[in-house]
């Protein structure tokens, strides 16, 4: 697995640190053992099904939420007990939470006033980062006559303002359109990187994770999967429920004995000492098949189902003759075999390489 321990040496670049924290609320664990690093500037995406614990390890990280065992260090400290109004960070929630009462000046200003700041210094502050979410000249407006779009770059200015050690989004771009979500996401990404802030990002949505992220941990049921640059995550899956919850995949039943792996009715050769005994699950992405004119193919196969996606085409592909499974392509629009139609024979082959071989029984 690609969890990071806790125990392993630090790099000096290191600024949050969980280690080993426990938190159950009454029987139910939520968090166990749980362990990460993030680096000083860098964007990390917690990502993870819903009730996996995400929003847990963000609450014990701004303090809202005390662990049952384990520590929270930021920037070389000991935050684990120190309360979340001491930690200096900067929270956007999916719901914006901005005050409905406060116009948007009293709005970004609201943090700065906290910690009593004087007027003369507050104005340009605010002014620098209303023009940093390029809402310069909004600042009369009242929160309800905003779109939804300026309400979160209302919330992140408000967030960022007070130059926070650490800024922790919680499914910032949910309430948002597709079309505003991912302007908003590379919004988020250029003004991240202006300001080299450290920062966590909580979603449940792995096409936004992969976009975004320096690095992703993927969670599930209340432990770290693995943790990879978004490329590594999708390309070298660590375990089967990675592989499944990020991106498209095809699962193929097979066995492995003796270096040889029997999978959809062939034999292939493994490298000396490479995969599990016995019953394997076989992944292997959409993009990673090919159709071939039919015949000069691995495996016979007919198309079941053509989608049109714009710039791929998707195929679901029966491969009955040898097992009854169903797996699915994806082929580019622009090339030449694009043009299959319902019914037609084609040939499916894959390199062994881009399967991604996990212990288990059936898919
Ligand atoms: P979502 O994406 O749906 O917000 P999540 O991954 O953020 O999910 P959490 O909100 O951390 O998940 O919740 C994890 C689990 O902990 C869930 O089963 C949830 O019901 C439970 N849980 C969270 N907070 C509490 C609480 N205060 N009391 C009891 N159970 C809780």
């Amino acid at each position: 697995m690609g969890t990071q321990s806790a125990d392993t040496p630090r790099l000096s670049s290191v600024d949050l640190e969980l280690r080993h924290i426990d938190k159950s609320f009454g029987d139910v664990e939520v968090l166990r053992d749980l362990s990460l690093n993030v680096d000083k500037g860098e964007l990390c995406c917690l990502l993870g099904p819903s009730g996996c614990g995400k929003t847990t390890a963000l609450n014990v990280i701004n303090g809202l939420i005390e662990p049952d065992r384990g520590e929270v260090w930021l920037g070389g400290n000991d935050i684990t007990h120190l309360s979340p109004q001491r930690r200096n960070l900067g929270m956007v929630f999916q719901s914006y939470a901005l005050f409905p009462h406060l116009n948007v000046y009293d709005n970004v200003a609201y943090g700065l006033r906290r910690r009593r700041w004087s007027r003369s210094r507050i104005q340009p502050k605010v002014k620098q980062y209303l023009d940093l979410v390029r809402l310069g000249g909004y600042e009369e407006r009242r929160v309800h006559e905003l779109s939804g779009g300026q309400q979160q770059r209302i919330a992140l200015a408000r967030a960022l303002v007070i130059e926070p050690t650490l800024l922790l989004l919680d499914e910032p771009l949910s309430n948002l359109d597709a079309r505003l979500r991912a302007d908003m996401r590379d919004e988020i990404r250029r003004i991240q990187r202006m300001l080299d802030v450290t920062t966590i990002y909580v979603t449940h949505d792995q096409e936004e994770a992969i976009s975004i992220a320096d690095r992703i941990m993927v969670m599930n049921q209340g432990v770290i999967e693995q943790v990879g640059s978004p490329r590594e995550i999708y390309e070298r899956p660590a375990t089967r429920f990675v592989a499944d919850f990020i991106g498209q995949v095809n699962f193929l039943t097979g066995v492995i004995s003796s270096g040889w792996l029997w999978l959809m009715g062939r034999q292939f050769s493994l490298p000396t000492g490479e995969g599990p005994e016995g019953k394997v699950i076989c992944a292997i992405r959409p993009e990673r098949l090919r159709v071939e004119e039919s015949g000069s193919g691995l495996l016979q196969a007919q198309v079941e189902e053509v989608t049109y996606f714009g710039s791929v085409v998707r195929y679901r592909l029966a491969v009955k003759e040898v097992v009854d499974t169903d797996v699915i392509l994806n082929v580019e629009v622009a090339g030449p075999l694009a043009s299959h139609q319902l019914g037609d024979r084609v040939g499916l082959g894959f390199e062994l390489e881009d399967l991604h071989i996990f212990p288990g029984g059936n898919t």
